[in-house]
């Protein structure tokens, strides 16, 4: 069962960013961890051992989906990128895009599986209507991250597979439906 937990009620005010209006989305930006306890640390731990970083979302093994950040603000997932064809800020770039992080042990050389292509794929679009981006504008942090190689995640993710399975479910998109009503930001 496809479903979003939102949690930004715990998310500690050090990894949550500034305000931001839902048409200044343009896309999602996919991540994987590195390791255990991805949602205690994202929800603040990464801020106590002086790196604040969060995600928009995050994505378990089992596939759940928890909501970290509250209404209207976004989460500072990704550094320096070239994007645009020039160099864009960390800030320019997390507020831009949708921070994903799919929760895997990258350098035990986990794989991610097959409940978290299933969940990526129905959040993608979900967030896709709610924010009315197309669904397709999705990247892997490793292939915008400035300089080329400073970042390799998602590690091992399966991009056929994930776009498979958003053809598959876009045949049901209605299941999705009363759903985007937890993830629409007003402005709040
Ligand atoms: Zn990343």
């Amino acid at each position: 069962m496809f479903e979003v937990q939102d949690v930004s009620r715990v998310t500690k005010r050090d990894v949550i960013g500034g305000p931001i209006e839902a048409s200044k989305r343009l896309g999602v930006l996919l991540h994987t961890t590195d390791g255990r306890n991805s949602l205690a640390w994202l929800q603040g731990a990464s801020a106590v051992a002086g790196k604040p970083a969060s995600a928009d979302y995050l994505i378990t093994r089992s596939g759940h989906i928890y909501k970290l950040m509250p209404k209207g603000h976004y989460a500072w997932h990704a550094g320096v990128t070239n994007l645009s064809g020039k160099v864009d800020t960390a800030d320019y770039v997390s507020r831009s895009f949708i921070g994903i992080e799919v929760e895997n042990a990258d350098s035990a050389g986990q794989l991610p599986t097959r409940s978290q292509h299933e969940a990526t794929a129905g959040l993608l679009l979900l967030l896709a209507t709610v924010y009315d981006f197309s669904p397709l504008h999705v990247y892997g942090h490793y292939a915008l991250a400035f300089p080329m190689g400073r970042r390799s995640d998602p590690h091992a993710w399966d991009w056929g597979l994930m776009f498979w399975l958003m053809a598959f479910a876009q045949a049901h998109i209605s299941l999705l439906g009363d759903l985007s009503s937890i993830i629409a930001e007003g402005g709040e």
